[in-house]
């Protein structure tokens, strides 16, 4: 059996096609071809608004300056993530704060945010960052009623989850990244996401007032709208400080036929999910998920005891499980500089026991099942 990775792009020729295409075209850079992604990503998620920047990261500290966030003011995330949901904060000279993860869903607690928020005074905090973790779409309706009661902005970091949704309360689906209940969605297209850019991000919102602000935070500050002079047509005004965080051409034709296939793997990354589900239903536990909602699955997660041993013992098979995440809170910078948080008793518990199983859209039902024999005869000695 071949190397089986946690988790892998999938590039077909079209992908090639249109990379090619672009390398002649008029623009490697800022040309067409971004536009087009933004206008077909937007449409996909059903915000109204889409930026383009060349990874999640830069697009996480867009959002944080767009929303105004200034140095020791306070915001929530979860530990359960990669580290740079919560560095964002840093760059802006905020200070983190974390609340636990719900224990079935691994996603943040809402009611540990809740409690964390009411034991403070109000206007402590000034955002929220909830992450779609694993593609399991956060409940946004019900953190958006806290977050109008404090005060708060909430930027989803939606980097594992196109093409995920929840049901809201009205029996509206609501697309991940939509913006009806977060100010801010961020998007990831590192190659081990759903979409593939080689390095690239989306930033989505529905604001008109947050869109202008983290386009021209994009090109350095620099626009040649609403300028108090102009001196001719050479002239443009640097408003702001802002940052080279573009996106190119090149990268955004692969992001547009990638975004074109992004239902069909969700839909095999599922199928995938129904048959590990169905494989270790009553004996090992995984993800959960609310009614009426689809985990776009960039990652199959479940909890064992002997997780070192089972990921070892993967190895020795060549299958290359993962671990998502260790605790942010845990990693020596942030233990360095120190942070506050909520009991986070839940998410060391889940990263005592988690491992990520493969998840991608081309792991072939032999492979899967390969990959389901081993761990089940590992878990049952
Ligand atoms: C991958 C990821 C990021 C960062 O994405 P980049 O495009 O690599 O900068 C941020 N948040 C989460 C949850 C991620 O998984």
């Amino acid at each position: 059996m071949k190397a089986i990775p946690y988790g892998r792009q999938n590039i077909d020729q079209d992908d090639i096609d249109a990379v090619v295409k672009t390398l002649s075209a008029d623009f490697l850079t800022q040309g067409p071809k971004v536009k087009e992604f933004e206008g077909k990503f937007a449409e996909y998620v059903g915000a109204k608004y889409a930026v383009a920047v060349n990874n999640a990261t830069s697009g996480l500290h867009l959002a944080v300056l767009a929303l105004g966030l200034k140095e020791g003011e306070r915001v929530i995330t979860t530990p359960i993530t990669f580290a740079a949901s919560a560095n964002c904060v840093r760059y802006a000279g905020g200070e983190v704060w974390f609340a636990d993860i719900d224990p079935d869903s691994y996603v943040l607690s809402l009611e540990s945010t809740r409690e964390l928020i009411e034991s403070k005074p109000k206007g402590f905090f000034k955002g929220i960052i909830p992450v779609d973790f694993a593609g399991l779409p956060v409940n946004l309706e019900a953190f958006r009623t806290l977050a109008n009661k404090y005060d708060l902005w909430i930027i989803e970091d939606a980097c594992h989850a196109p093409g995920g949704y929840f049901t809201d309360s009205k029996g509206i689906k609501q697309m991940c990244g939509n913006g009806n209940y977060a100010d801010i969605g961020i998007f990831s297209f590192h190659p081990v996401k759903h979409i593939a850019c080689g390095e690239g991000g989306m930033i989505t919102t529905n604001s008109e007032t947050l869109h202008k602000k983290l386009s021209l935070l994009r090109t350095h500050g620099i626009t040649k709208e609403n300028m108090a002079e102009n001196h001719g047509g050479w002239f443009y005004e640097m408003q702001e400080l802002g940052f080279n965080y573009r996106l190119t051409d090149i990268q955004s034709a692969l992001g547009i036929t990638q975004l074109a296939k992004n239902n069909t793997g969700v839909a095999r990354r599922n199928e995938i999910a129904n048959a590990y589900k169905e494989a270790f239903n009553g004996k090992i536990k995984f993800q959960s998920l609310q009614e009426n909602a689809v985990n776009a699955h960039h990652l199959f997660v479940i909890e064992v005891e002997d997780r070192k041993g089972l990921y070892d013992f993967l190895r020795t098979h060549n299958i290359f499980a993962q671990i998502h995440y260790i605790p942010v809170h845990t990693l020596p910078y942030y233990k360095g500089i120190g942070y506050g948080s909520a009991d986070l008793s839940n998410s060391e518990n889940y990263y005592s026991k988690c491992i990520s199983l493969p998840m991608y859209p081309t792991l072939t039902n032999e492979e899967q099942a390969f990959v389901i024999e081993k761990t089940l005869f590992y878990i049952n000695g």
